[in-house]
């Protein structure tokens, strides 16, 4: 702490953080956040089901003064904290959903809840972090409720359900948010959001600019020959063929195509089935499969060519061949500029040394459908014990996923620094 402020008196313009004091009120709520913290993981519910938890958060944030709507996009709270002096529009994002997991931890506030989960009971466990997000996300609310009169502006809360995917035949998480309005009125400027890691020690913040987790986009290859006796290919055309050919081409399209020192991306055929046995050469087959990208420009490119090339293969070898791409997900695009501005921020709360650039990973972020609308910035926080092992592996969704207290208070300073440092900026 002493570090923190030292770094931050050295710095030549002194952000809204260090200049008003704000150090005491929230190293004073610390204790608040790990107790609302511990009452969210012992009730967590299920994606699309957040009933109790957004009545909490809703509590909460009218007890702040804060104007509260509730019921968006099924379960999901805003709260928007207008400052005394008028400025832009800054959005912070939790996200609030558990996860279909029984917990195997043995902790005081080990998650005991089950559920039913598509006709299934299911035990259910914030196996994702999703407690220290909304703990983390009150905990800021409450500095910045507390400190108005420093508020150049708008903060605007958002405690978002289903971001793990809303069940079968719903709508929901972010996507049903923009929809329902949320970066409208008043309309945001940017969004900052952030995950707890469970592989990144406490104290740590990873970031990537640009593309940081990736587009997933299901697609189907559906091949069309003609049937034959094995013995007789040239009576027929070979679909089973054409589907090697197929293959092999999508990988040229990575290696030869893409300009990958930009960003990476990845085609994998999961899957391939035709035919029923040794001596018939079958009349189709499928290819089933998953893209990964990083980039919209580098998206737009490899779809169009899987399709060209599909196509003009088969056709090549006298057989048909079509292409289904999915909408699928969208990529986590941090804003470049937004970014940028952004690092000094955390590096303030966190120090330099703590707030390191990462590579991309290929999961995927519902945060990317506010993205996509207005600029916005997705980090990682660092949660694992600061006492484990390098060997201690506490994967995310599984029931042995922990994560450490003493890691959300720089969640706190961070997010409201990067508020007030963001509705400060020009
Ligand atoms: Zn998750
Ligand atoms: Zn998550």
């Amino acid at each position: 702490m002493k570090k923190i402020l030292a770094l931050a008196l050295c710095t030549a313009s002194l952000s809204m953080y260090a200049q008003h004091g704000l150090e005491k009120d929230i190293a004073a709520i610390e204790s608040k956040v790990i107790e609302w913290r511990h009452d969210i993981h012992q009730n967590p519910e299920l994606s699309n089901r957040e009933f109790k938890t957004a009545e909490k958060i809703a509590e909460h944030l009218e007890s702040l003064g804060i104007e509260v709507q509730t019921g968006v996009a099924h379960t999901g709270v805003v709260g928007i904290l207008k400052g005394n002096k008028p400025g832009k529009v800054v959005a912070l994002r939790a996200d609030i959903d558990a996860l279909p997991v029984t917990e195997r931890n043995d902790l005081p506030f080990k998650s005991e809840v089950k559920s039913d989960y598509l006709g299934q009971e299911v035990g259910v466990m914030h196996a994702c972090g999703h407690d220290t997000h909304i703990a983390i996300l009150m905990g800021t609310a409450e500095i910045l409720a507390k400190n108005k009169d420093k508020i150049r502006g708008t903060v605007k809360f958002i405690f978002q359900p289903a971001e793990e995917g809303a069940p079968p035949g719903e709508e929901g998480g972010a996507e049903l948010m923009v929809k329902e309005g949320v970066l409208d009125n008043p309309k945001v400027d940017a969004i900052y959001g952030l995950h707890i890691g469970s592989y990144l020690p406490v104290g740590q913040i990873a970031y990537k600019p640009r593309g940081a987790m990736a587009a997933a986009q299901r697609f189907v290859v559906s091949i069309k020959g003609k049937q034959s006796h094995g013995s007789a290919p040239w009576s027929g055309v070979d679909p089973i063929y054409v589907a090697a050919k197929i293959i092999d081409g999508f990988q040229s399209i990575i290696s030869r195509e893409m300009e990958l020192t930009k960003e990476a991306a990845v085609i994998t055929v999961g899957k391939i089935s035709g035919g029923v046995r040794n001596n018939i050469i079958p009349e189709s087959a499928e290819l089933v499969g998953t893209i990964r990208t990083l980039d919209y420009d580098m998206q737009e490119k490899l779809n169009a060519r899987m399709k060209e090339m599909a196509a003009n293969i088969a056709k090549a070898y006298r057989a048909e061949a079509t292409v289904d791409i999915a909408k699928g997900t969208l990529i986590t695009y941090n804003d470049p500029a937004l970014t940028e501005a952004s690092i000094g921020s955390l590096k303030e709360v966190a120090g330099d040394e703590n707030v390191n650039l990462v590579n991309a990973t290929t999961g995927a972020e519902d945060f990317s459908f506010y993205q996509k609308e207005v600029p916005g910035f997705f980090f990682i926080l660092g949660g694992k014990d600061p006492n484990a092992g390098p060997d201690e592996h506490y994967p995310h969704h599984t029931p042995d996923f922990k994560i450490d207290d003493s890691g959300m208070l720089l969640g706190v300073k961070a997010m409201t620094n990067i508020a007030l440092d963001f509705l400060d900026r020009k």
